[in-house]
């Protein structure tokens, strides 16, 4: 589910408005788009993918997040490299090439956002930290989470 659109990296292109195939953005003047329908997102990351500044970050999993979770932690997922990184690990953007290899394809469709759910409704990646194994590169990492906050309905 969209959880953040980073102010400081947004150029105000709307390319997600014209993308989000649920309409949940709402056009803003001389500021980012707002998350205006959170309720309506369907999770399927095309905002994430398409934004061309890896502003957005879209949580693996099905509800929103709380006000305090890491999930809508800017600072945080930066640091941890998570804005933009699906986009990042498709291989979308300038210089960034696709998996071309069977087994980096193989890697991304098991592992990446949107590789389906996982067991008890959670998300691949929310699924394969819960069993405490080693994330992908741009998942969310352990460390990333606050103490506490692991392996928590609330991630
Ligand atoms: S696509 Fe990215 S850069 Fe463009 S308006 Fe949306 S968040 Fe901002
Ligand atoms: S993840 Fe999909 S449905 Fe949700 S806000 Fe982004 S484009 Fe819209």
């Amino acid at each position: 589910m969209i959880e953040l659109i980073s102010a400081e990296r947004c150029t105000l292109c709307d390319l997600c408005v014209d993308i989000c195939p649920t309409d949940v953005f709402e056009l803003r003047e001389n500021a980012p788009p707002a998350i205006a329908r959170q309720e309506d997102c369907q999770t399927c990351y095309m905002c994430e993918i398409h934004c061309p500044a890896d502003a957005m970050y879209v949580a693996p999993r099905r509800e929103p997040a709380a006000e305090e979770s890491v999930h809508r932690d800017e600072s945080r997922l930066a640091a941890a490299g998570i804005l933009g990184s699906f986009r990042a690990r498709l291989g979308w953007g300038k210089g960034r090439r696709p998996p071309r290899t069977f087994d980096e394809a193989l890697a991304l469709a098991r592992t990446g956002p949107g590789a389906g759910p996982g067991p008890e409704g959670m998300s691949a990646p929310d699924a394969a930290h819960e069993r405490g194994e080693a994330l992908p590169q741009g998942a969310l990492p352990q460390g990333a989470l606050p103490h506490g906050d692991e392996g928590t309905a609330d991630r």
